[in-house]
């Protein structure tokens, strides 16, 4: 049995001014190939589907060559269609090349966006279906903020989509996808699908499943699974940062034979959703930057440390809004020692000499919602220097205990070991600023170790904002999802 495995992922915020290019997709390492892009991401779903497909003593594996995710994460927008079909081709040459196989694996995300290309995920399906031929099963895997509908489910066989955020179950889905892959191969595993889309969009640092509203609907899927053999529900909370057709919440159902199991499987699920969306759409409190500071000094003065002070919004990763409120406010002494990590600035990185003084504005002007550079001085205390083009990160002690993280890139602090691989030990700050939705509570809440956590976002609606109402959508009709307009229910499509 003979196997090709691919990936091709980005998470397009369509109102960033910058493009994502062959060039970004392109560094050592990547695009990998063979058995590299097989070990590339082993805790993801390459790994967990690796590691199952392997088992298999009959199964051969042969790794397709495949960009990794791009050097700027999400932080970029559009991608140009120069750059789609530059992999794309290339992969379906190599397919061609080393056909026939009887399985495709791909390692998918669900939120690229593409010039001209309305629903990439499904076009490169339908591109590697032409290439293996009618015979051969496909199977994709996908994260939770895929904008997805019917469409690739019409080109491929299978689909696996992680179901918490922050995002543990990658390697989980792999492996799925790997199994049931191979059981549809030998023809012990019949997918059936039925695809229900519900009208409701949501910024995603409400979509956080470690509270209701979003557990209990990752609840009612995986309940779902564990009464129903074979069947796999998965739940698309949706990209609203990505100006696509397919953007708002997707519930999909894959059955064994059992047609009528999915769709009721799935029906369910999106009705679940439906009957609380009120809840859904506000499960985070969000506070302006002011009000959001304020509350971290009240915090400091309780003792209710370290304080968490997550500008979810900032999509570019230069966003100053946090850091000069910070800065202004630190004069007091309020907030004690404060680390603020990330303002993303390459030059700024590049200009860093550890050990010597530091001096200079920073951040801003990538645009609007990174507002203006704000100026920070004092002493470099070390930069990464293991990184690309001279370092991705660099220290600035600013006096009083606080530090500035200056990156290259725009940069989650997701975990604790983050900072310690910095040198930083986060547990010596009162107040600890990061660039993050979501993802965060994985090293700073589940873990326990910060009892306050605040979200912020400037006063105006940049383009991070939970006001989805204030984004220039072109393809997406914001009143046909609430709660923006007022849409009548869950479609089956
Ligand atoms: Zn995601």
């Amino acid at each position: 049995m003979r196997i090709a495995c691919l990936m091709f992922v980005h998470e397009t915020v369509t109102f960033l001014a910058n493009r994502t290019t062959i060039e970004d997709f392109t560094y050592p390492g990547s695009p990998a190939t063979g058995e590299a892009l097989l070990n590339a991401e082993p805790r993801s779903y390459m790994g967990g589907f690796v590691q199952v497909a392997r088992e298999y003593a009959d199964v051969e594996l042969v790794g397709i060559e495949s960009p990794l995710w791009p050097r700027t994460g999400s932080g970029s927008g559009w991608v140009t269609r120069e750059t789609f079909e530059h992999f794309t081709s290339a992969m379906v040459r190599e397919l061609r090349a080393k056909g026939p196989f009887d399985g495709v694996f791909m390692a998918l995300h669900g939120a690229m966006a593409v010039d001209g290309i309305a629903r990439p995920e499904a076009e490169l399906a339908h591109r590697v279906r032409e290439a293996v031929g009618p015979k051969a099963k496909l199977a994709g895997t996908f994260d939770p903020h895929g904008n997805e509908d019917a469409q690739f489910l019409r080109h491929a066989e299978l689909g696996f989509t992680v179901k918490y955020f922050p995002h543990y179950d990658s390697h989980l889905q792999g492996q799925r996808a790997a199994r049931t892959l191979v059981r549809t191969i030998r023809g012990t595993y019949a997918p059936t699908h039925a695809v229900v889309k519900v009208p409701i969009i949501t910024p995603t640092v409400m979509q956080w499943t470690g509270a209701s509203p979003w557990m209990d609907l990752v609840q009612r899927a995986l309940v779902w699974e564990a009464r129903e053999p074979d069947l796999y529900m998965n739940v698309f909370f949706g990209f609203p940062w990505s100006d696509v057709p397919d953007a708002g919440m997707t519930i999909q159902a894959i059955a064994n034979g059992d047609h009528g199991l999915a769709h009721r499987a799935a029906v369910d699920v999106a009705d679940f959703a439906w009957r609380r969306r009120k809840e859904l759409v506000r499960a985070a409190t969000i506070h302006s930057i002011r009000d959001g500071v304020r509350h971290a000094a009240e915090a400091v003065s309780a003792g209710r440390t370290p304080v968490v002070l997550a500008d979810h919004s900032d999509r570019s990763g230069h966003a100053t809004w946090l850091l000069r409120e910070l800065l202004a406010s630190g004069h007091t002494g309020a907030l004690g020692r404060v680390l603020i990590a990330t303002v993303a600035d390459p030059e700024a990185v590049d200009a860093a000499v550890p050990g010597e003084a530091f001096d200079r504005a920073v951040g801003g002007l990538a645009d609007e919602s990174a507002g203006e550079p704000v100026r920070v001085t004092g002493r470099v205390l070390a930069r990464d220097e293991a990184g690309r083009r001279g370092g991705s990160w660099a220290r600035i002690d600013i006096g009083g205990g606080s530090e500035v993280v200056i990156s290259r890139y725009l940069t989650q602090i997701i975990e604790l070991e983050q900072l310690r691989a910095m040198g930083i030990e986060p547990g010596a700050f009162e107040v600890i600023a990061i660039k993050s939705r979501v993802h965060f509570r994985r090293g700073f809440d589940d873990s326990g170790f910060a009892p306050t956590i605040l979200l912020v976002e400037p006063d105006e609606p940049f383009l991070g904002t939970v006001r989805l109402e204030a984004l220039p959508y072109r393809h997406v009709e914001i009143g046909r999802f609430y709660p923006y307009g007022d849409p009548s229910g869950p479609e089956v499509m």
